[in-house]
């Protein structure tokens, strides 16, 4: 054993390393990527490790290496476990042979996500084990106890950090790697009574995964994670239930106090209804702190309905305390005063210091998708048209003076929902905006979708050539994988002639003019058409020279500020300046000035 000062998701795939991981699989998403980055980054060639196309394909192909004996895992964020669903809601009926943990990241606030949806309900509707873990050494610790459940159970198992713990950073102990365990996959042995799902199959799975959540409520109960301090209640009649990141939150705020009672729920699902039992014992009230759903508050409010317990359970559901957002060590603390009839805890030194000013989140400066939005407003100036934007960067196309994402739901839906529009008016010009990570993820169906139903729209695939979102990760149309390998780069164009897609136009967003001349072009033409803007992110380029601005002819009309929002464009004592540290000489707004005051040389 030594220490090493780890981030929690690099904790987390070095204790899944040195319990015997044998593949992982996963798609990029905020706050769970650095795991397989990690595992990539560790691996020492023995085990396999790929960015699948999407959450679904990734699920699906660490449930096949796991029907071979061998220990997976497979990673995504919260909103990637929708995509993910399908084959894990069989999975838990199929089970798994060699142990699988499927490692999924919940973005309470929400900081980068698009809901604050709780995996811990998702384990209680999938009936799946789910471990919680409250700081980056227990996540460490508990990643290995995850796979040992999840091979005695012979089911896939949920592993749910959030945020907190997976950008935590900490000095934890971790093993040697004369430590680790090593797992020899057994191979697959054929048996289609078990690997192959049917109607009789599954009724029969659905009685034994319901008497397995029994034994394991039970079992859990004993688990010492699930912690209960102290363990007799000690005078004080009331008691807090927590879990996850909140528990050091509680921790922190009951710091010298002896009351009230704690209970740190690491298993939410299945809850460990003995243990709650043994919590409960002496008490008058509970407060539940949580993030996301009040998932304890219900599991206690019924066990004490159950067992007819006099015990007043608070929380969420009775107002208590916010049902939205991020716990806070303040805001704990003041739920915590407030419920035990305290005095209110001051400010702490984070919440007291100023405000910081306010930093809309905007495109980089030289990003292209700003040069391929302003393109096709332009082109579309005086018509009707809708623009369904998706997620990625892109979506930040829709703040000012852009203004160019009428929606946005999830990923890949942009792509459906502008035929949708098209359908019901078909006097507007529908556009849909993809970027290629995206495309390849989850809007090739979409697009299948329009040729086969003779949709009127134009897919706009917004190629940067990386998922830049997340990372910079690579993607099938990148040429290499994770692990460094140069592979055959699946061509977007290909993929859209191969479905039936006749116009498919690739353009450079920054030639601004022959862009907007593209856009109106193949717009004007009936059916599905696309237009790739392949311009490389801004991020990964060494940037050109910055513009300059040539004061004699500058008449500090503004236009280039007004009209393309560039960070790289300011305004210094009431005239337009380029920032340099910020331009990138991209030469958008030297294309976009009415007067010619701006050039850009090219040059590093
Ligand atoms: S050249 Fe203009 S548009 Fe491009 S980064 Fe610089 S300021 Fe922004
Ligand atoms: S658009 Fe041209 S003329 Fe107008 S403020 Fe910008 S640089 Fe000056």
């Amino acid at each position: 054993m030594h220490k090493e000062f780890l981030m929690g998701n690099a904790a987390i795939a070095r204790g899944a390393i040195a319990a015997g991981l044998n593949l992982v699989s996963g798609y990029p998403g905020t706050p769970s990527t650095e795991v397989l980055e990690t595992s990539a980054k560790c691996s020492s060639g023995s085990m396999y490790v790929e960015w699948s196309v999407n959450e679904k394909a990734a699920m699906e192909l660490a449930a096949g290496a796991a029907y071979c004996g061998a220990r997976t895992m497979v990673t995504m964020k919260q909103v990637g476990l929708n995509v993910a669903s399908d084959p894990l809601m069989s999975l838990a009926y199929i089970g798994v042979k060699g142990g699988m943990v499927v490692l999924v990241a919940d973005d309470p606030g929400p900081i980068s996500s698009q809901t604050e949806q709780d995996t811990r309900t998702f384990a209680a509707f999938s009936k799946l084990p789910c471990f919680d873990p409250s700081s980056v050494q227990e996540a460490y610790d508990m990643i290995g106890e995850a796979f040992e459940l999840s091979e005695k159970y012979h089911t896939p198992v949920l592993f749910r950090p959030t945020t907190r713990v997976c950008h935590g950073y900490a000095s934890i102990t971790v093993k040697d790697e004369d430590e680790y365990k090593t797992n020899k996959p057994e191979g697959f042995v054929r048996d289609p009574s078990k690997w192959v799902i049917f109607p009789r199959l599954s009724y029969n799975a659905h009685i034994n995964i319901e008497a397995r959540n029994v034994t394991l409520s039970e079992e859990l109960s004993s688990y010492s994670r699930n912690l209960i301090i102290p363990e007799k209640a000690e005078g004080c009649r009331k008691g807090i239930a927590t879990h996850g990141i909140s528990y050091t939150y509680v921790t922190e705020a009951l710091r010298d106090k002896s009351a009230p009672r704690v209970m740190k729920v690491t298993t939410p699902f299945p809850f460990p209804e003995k243990a709650a039992l043994a919590f409960l014992d002496g008490l008058d009230e509970v407060l539940c702190i949580e993030e996301l759903d009040p998932v304890i508050e219900r599991e206690l409010t019924y066990i004490c309905g159950k067992h007819g317990l006099n015990v007043k359970i608070r929380g969420k559901l009775t107002h208590d305390v916010k049902n939205a957002g991020e716990n806070t060590c303040g805001s704990v603390a003041g739920n915590i005063a407030a419920f035990m009839g305290w005095e209110m805890p001051g400010k702490t030194e984070a919440e007291a210091a100023p405000a910081l000013p306010v930093r809309p989140p905007v495109l980089c400066a030289g990003c292209p998708h700003r040069a391929s939005f302003f393109a096709v407003k332009e082109a579309m100036k005086g018509r009707k048209a809708v623009f369904c934007g998706d997620i990625g960067c892109y979506t930040l196309g829709n703040a000012m003076p852009l203004d160019m994402v009428d929606t946005c739901l999830c990923m890949g839906a942009g792509v459906n929902i502008t035929q949708g529009i098209g359908h019901i008016e078909p006097d507007t010009v529908c556009f849909a905006f993809v970027g290629d990570s995206t495309f390849f993820a989850s809007a090739i169906t979409g697009a299948v979708n329009a040729v086969y139903n003779q949709a009127d729209m134009t897919l706009v695939i917004l190629d940067n050539s990386t998922t830049a979102m997340t990372g910079h990760q690579p993607h099938p149309g990148t040429g290499r994988t994770v692990m460094g390998e140069i592979v055959e780069k699946i061509d977007i164009t290909a993929v859209l002639h191969g479905i039936g897609v006749k116009t498919v136009e690739t353009v450079n967003p920054l030639d601004l003019g022959k862009a907007v001349e593209t856009v109106k072009r193949v717009a004007s033409e009936k059916g599905v058409k696309a237009i790739i803007f392949k311009s490389p992110c801004a991020v990964i380029i060494k940037p050109e020279k910055p513009a300059v601005i040539d004061p004699e002819k500058c008449t500090n009309c503004k236009k280039c500020i007004k009209s393309l929002g560039c960070p790289g464009i300011v305004i210094k004592d009431g005239h337009a300046a380029i920032e340099n540290s910020l331009c990138t000489g991209c030469g958008l707004c030297s294309q976009v000035c009415p007067f010619g005051a701006i050039s850009v040389k090219e040059g590093k």
